[in-house]
């Protein structure tokens, strides 16, 4: 290998390093906040991060020891928030990154939570249903004693969901000896959940979209979507956009993406994706299989963009050649901090994730809050709250990126480091 290409690699490892980009992120909002060094380290690195190693008894009677990872980044306004994904490439800087995130996240919505994550290196699809229970309840126990309504409160990410909180939430609340529903959120109705949970990021997403539509001068029906994920974000996300009268030209899945320019029957696409596990075979549209490298379907002719699977997906690599005018980052991370500068370059409108996809993480706060009281809210409730901080969230982000002269996401990112930099000075350090 050629130093240049040993180089270039680098530099590629570096950009797709979540953690450096969150820093990047960080870093660049700091510098603009004059934010000096003692607080921009407590700000800027997690609080505790747990890494355990469980055994797990397989059908076959083997044992198997999964590792798995708790980070809290930071609980100054709260206790820690943050999903648990069952992930074959989940990874500390990964963990680390999202925790950040979500500390970042809660405070731009401002809701009363710090920033957590967690993860466990598995293969959930090669798993029995009876595996996934045990490998739950087998790491909920590892990290335990930093779990709590009023220390860690977890919720679901990739590969988890309302089963899992379910098991974790049982789990926990065996151990202390009380039924404590509000330790997790994302739960099942039935067992604490919170009505409107489910769609919470998707119709998030769909605000946002709302909110820069009107930036970029533009009506949901003369709006052509393409949208990177099927699952709770996507697929949810595009269900409610597709109601709203915006056109769905693509959707995907990590199998591949169906296209029609005319414009998707969402429902009908959902529907099969349901019943066959997959979007191929989809007859009304055209079907791609992934490649490896960047995905072509982010670089499909639609005036919206929105990223709903994972992270890493626009880089320095595709940035250039990204059509859309206006990106909706539902997925945690999908634009890198080099693609991120390219973009702004521009004149496109990024809303980063974390504002673009904390509908989740505020009814998981209405979620919190109700079990906490004992008394449930309606749908039309939880959606018209959500409603009314996602726009107002998004306001404060146009208007702090405005008075700075920056982009929407380093307008975020002043914002809610700001907001946590104040509660720390406020507070002092305890010893
Ligand atoms: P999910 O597991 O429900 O769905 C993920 C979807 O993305 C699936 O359709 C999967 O097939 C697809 N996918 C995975 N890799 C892909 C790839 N490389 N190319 C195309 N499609 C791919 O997960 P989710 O809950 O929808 O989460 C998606 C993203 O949103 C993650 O980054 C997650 O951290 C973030 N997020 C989720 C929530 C939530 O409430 N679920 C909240 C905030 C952020």
């Amino acid at each position: 290998m050629s130093t240049g290409t040993a180089h270039a690699s680098k530099a590629l490892q570096d950009e797709l390093n979540p953690f450096l980009s969150m820093a990047k992120g960080f870093d660049t909002a700091a510098d603009l906040l004059g934010l000096d060094g003692g607080i921009r380290d407590v700000l800027r690195m997690p609080d505790r991060e747990m890494t355990v190693n469980v055994p797990v008894q397989m059908d076959d009677g083997r044992v198997k020891v999964f590792t798995g990872y708790r980070v809290q980044h930071n609980t100054l306004r709260g206790p820690a928030k943050g999903g648990i994904r069952f992930d074959r490439e989940v990874n500390i800087d990964e963990v680390r990154a999202l925790a950040a995130w979500m500390t970042w996240k809660c405070s731009v919505v401002n809701v009363p939570f710090g920033g957590g994550k967690g993860g466990v290196i598995c293969d959930p699809r090669e798993m029995s249903r009876s595996e996934l229970e045990r490998l739950t309840r087998a790491y909920t126990v590892a990290i335990m004693d930093i779990l709590g309504p009023d220390r860690d409160v977890p919720a679901p990410d990739m590969n988890t969901n309302e089963q899992t909180m379910a098991w974790i939430m049982d789990t926990y609340s065996m151990h202390a000896r009380r039924t404590t529903t509000a330790v997790v959120t994302g739960k099942p109705l039935n067992i604490g959940g919170s009505k409107g949970r489910r769609e919470a990021t998707g119709r998030g997403v769909m605000i946002c979209s709302n909110e820069a539509l009107k930036m970029a001068g533009l009506r949901p029906e003369d709006t052509r979507v393409v949208v990177q994920g099927a699952g709770n974000v996507g697929g949810l996300g595009a269900l409610l956009m597709y109601r709203e009268g915006y056109r769905i030209v693509s959707i995907s899945d990590m199998y591949g993406f169906v296209y029609n320019p005319k414009g998707l029957d969402v429902p009908a696409v959902m529907a099969h994706l349901g019943s066959k596990k997959r979007l191929e075979g989809y007859a009304e549209a055209d079907y791609q299989a992934a490649q490896p490298g960047p995905s072509p379907q982010l670089e499909l002719d639609c005036e919206l963009l929105v990223p709903a699977a994972t992270e890493n997906q626009i880089t320095s690599l595709n940035a250039e050649r990204i059509k859309a005018r206006v990106i909706i980052e539902g997925a945690n991370g999908p634009t890198t901090g080099v693609a991120s500068d390219i973009l702004d370059g521009r004149g496109i409108i990024c809303v980063p994730d974390i504002l673009a996809n904390a509908g989740g993480v505020t009814v998981s706060y209405f979620e919190w809050v109700q079990d906490r009281m004992g008394y449930f809210w309606t749908e039309e409730i939880v959606n018209s709250r959500l409603e009314q901080i996602m726009v107002q969230s998004f306001s404060a982000v146009r208007a702090t990126a405005e008075r700075y002269g920056v982009s929407l996401r380093t307008g975020a990112y002043i914002l809610s480091i700001d907001r946590v930099a104040s509660v720390y000075r406020m507070r002092g350090i305890s010893s």
